[in-house]
């Protein structure tokens, strides 16, 4: 699993010897909340979407001190600091003011005013991608997927909330409001998605690969743990439906870029 800001230095932020991005290498207490965002760039509806990754770049080069853990989009999750999914430490991103210490922040990659108007295919795709990583971090840090008001966040209470409801004096995302409804982001359903994730039982895509490698025409799959797992054709159709991206590689450039060691 790569990092996007740990793997793209930022020349214009300040090195505190730990790397150059805008965040901290350890988080000073366990995340209990998570916090919604909408980047508030536009969404790239043309195909590729590269929402994600251009807010990623923005970060990359940016000397405004601001970060997200993840950012997503509808055909990709691009995780910028590690949350302490396999095994990291779960690094301090700079998403909330004065509230990022025991907060994991997640972003679409799209303006809250959008919600209504985006085309509802990549709408559902994004909230999917978010939903597994939001579910992910459930998991990890044993937060229940519920709406945390403000009130309840400082005392502590656990759960999910939204950058307009922790920041309502300067900030309305993700939903261009700061109250869980009336609010253009998708709350209910967004919380559903998580629960559904969480609950197991008939979620197939809590198990969904990050990359598909074609070795030598053998698929394998990158799963969350770092591990490499061949695939059976099915698997492998029901991902690359899913929208799993794919590389392909031979296995002496495998071996160079990897090593086998970790192929199960
Ligand atoms: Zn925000």
């Amino acid at each position: 699993m790569t990092y996007y800001l740990l793997d793209h230095p930022n020349p214009n932020c300040i090195d505190r010897g730990d790397g150059r991005y805008h965040g901290y290498m350890v988080m000073q207490a366990q995340p209990v909340l998570i916090t919604v965002h909408t980047t508030e760039s536009f969404a790239d509806l043309i195909a590729p979407d590269t929402g994600a990754e251009a807010v990623a770049n923005y970060f990359a080069t940016t000397s405004t001190p601001a970060s997200y853990h993840t950012i997503v989009d509808s055909d990709s999750t691009v995780r910028c600091l590690p949350a302490g999914l396999d095994g990291t430490i779960c690094h301090t991103a700079f998403h909330c003011w004065n509230r990022n210490t025991a907060n994991l922040g997640i972003s679409f990659a799209m303006r809250a005013t959008e919600w209504p108007t985006v085309d509802q295919a990549w709408a559902t795709k994004a909230l999917n991608r978010a939903a597994d990583e939001v579910a992910l971090w459930c998991r990890r840090w044993d937060i229940p997927a519920r709406l945390v008001g403000v009130g309840e966040a400082d005392a502590g209470m656990a759960g999910i909330s939204g950058h307009g409801i922790l920041q309502p004096e300067d900030r309305t995302d993700p939903g261009a409001a700061t109250v869980f409804a009336p609010s253009l982001f998708p709350w209910d359903r967004f919380i559903g998605m998580v629960l559904e994730r969480l609950d197991g039982g008939e979620d197939k895509d809590k198990d969904m690969p990050a990359l598909l490698c074609n070795i030598d025409g053998s698929i394998y799959g990158c799963f969350a743990d770092g591990i490499w797992r061949m695939l059976g054709g099915a698997e492998f159709t029901h991902w690359s439906a899913k929208g799993v991206d794919q590389v392909a590689y031979t296995k002496d450039e495998w071996a160079t870029l990897r090593g086998w060691g970790r192929v199960a």
